[in-house]
């Protein structure tokens, strides 16, 4: 049997929750996208932190732009500009359309939804991605990946989907997408 590469699992991911409705990606930096936590204080260049991009999400942020799913970087750290060009890096033609939300005091969540874990953060990026693209996002529609068992928490509560990434094993990320949506 012919092995499926980590493009082509996370294209089947990707396909799944497009086909469960689900149609925009909230994830988290720091020991999600990347595999370290950089305390946001990343003292080293772009080009050093984006080889700790995890390949799994290299490939999954392809995937869903490509499947005109949302794509937004929710995070405590206050290091946007860096975070930015380390996706100007890695996906350089979706970059532009990937809202980043931290805690760089850029913006403020006005809405009456929930400001705990990472709740004002999607809702300060849904509403830059509403101006960018015609598109509909609700709680039901969103998939929260995030390290952080708090943010996950606080997003179930709020009806929010989500899915806890094991810093040390994201490898059971795709297995617990498919059982999300079974
Ligand atoms: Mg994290």
């Amino acid at each position: 049997m012919a092995t499926t590469s980590l493009q082509e699992q996370c294209e089947e991911s990707i396909s799944l929750l497009t086909s469960r409705q689900i149609n925009f990606l909230a994830l988290d930096f720091d020991l999600t996208v990347i595999d370290i936590h950089t305390g946001g204080a990343w003292q080293g260049t772009a080009e050093e932190l984006a080889t700790h991009v995890r390949p799994l999400f290299k490939h999954l942020i392809i995937a869903a732009c490509e499947a005109n799913m949302s794509v937004a970087i929710v995070t405590f750290s206050p290091q946007v500009p860096m975070i930015r060009a380390v996706l100007q890096l890695l996906v350089p033609t979706y970059s532009p359309q990937i809202p980043i939300r931290g805690a760089d005091r850029t913006w403020v969540y006005e809405g009456s939804g929930s400001q705990e874990g990472k709740q004002a953060h999607m809702a300060s990026a849904v509403e830059e991605i509403l101006s960018m693209r015609e598109t509909t996002i609700t709680r039901r529609s969103t998939l929260l990946i995030d390290d952080d068992a708090n943010n996950i928490k606080v997003a179930l509560s709020e009806g929010v989907r989500a899915i806890w990434l094991n810093p040390r094993d994201e490898g059971r990320l795709l297995g617990n997408i498919k059982e999300l949506l079974e």
